[in-house]
């Protein structure tokens, strides 16, 4: 598994939660929450008192050896409810590194990049209980979702037919007027936060 390829000095205001990349740009408190977790950069945290600590990968990242074992324990899949996604996992810290969340297995858990940014940028909490964890985006539970589906399409093809289903070429054609599908207005349907533009 390919990860953390970044390599940039962040420094991060601990009491503000606020970082800006050496000579260059502020980053959302988000972003740099989220580079803290997963990304192999160099982190200078201030703390309250305006002291400057280096604080190196080892600690922040999880070794290649926690990486197996949450590999193992997560089923080597994005642990966000209904996500089938095997590859591009990060280790998320459940309770945030720069808050004090240690790189044990305990306080990691396995995310597709796409949810991992997802959880930081919309502020969603995951609590870790009777041993599963449960996301709550914020105010609302985000509802436990069946193991995705996998295996070969004729088995999918075998359970529409026994379900009367007649799936074919046409059946994802528009009933209504030909607009563009508008995904956001979807997405607010159905409670969840809008899509997340690609990265510059
Ligand atoms: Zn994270
Ligand atoms: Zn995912």
């Amino acid at each position: 598994m390919e990860r953390g390829h970044t390599e940039v000095i962040v420094p991060v205001d601990a009491s503000t939660g606020t970082a800006r990349l050496d000579n260059g740009p502020a980053l959302a408190p988000t972003t740099a929450q989220r580079l803290a977790c997963d990304a192999k950069i160099q982190l200078l945290l201030d703390d309250r008192a305006g002291n400057r600590m280096y604080l190196g990968r080892s600690h922040r990242l999880a070794s290649d050896a926690q990486v197996r074992a949450l590999t193992a324990r997560d089923g080597e899949r994005c642990q966000f409810p209904g996500c089938p996604h095997t590859r591009y996992l990060n280790a998320h810290h459940i309770i945030p590194w720069e808050l004090g969340g240690t790189t044990d297995v305990d306080n990691l858990i396995m995310i597709c990049s796409f949810h991992h940014t997802v959880v930081h940028d919309h502020g969603y909490r995951i609590h870790r209980v009777k041993g599963r964890c449960e996301f709550q985006r914020p105010g609302t539970l985000v509802p436990e979702a069946a193991e995705p589906l996998s295996g070969k399409a004729e088995s999918l093809v075998e359970m529409h037919t026994r379900a009367g289903l007649h799936i074919n070429h046409k059946t994802i054609s528009s009933k209504w007027q030909g607009d563009n599908l508008d995904i956001d207005y979807v997405l607010g349907l159905l409670l969840l936060p809008k899509r997340i533009p690609a990265a510059a």
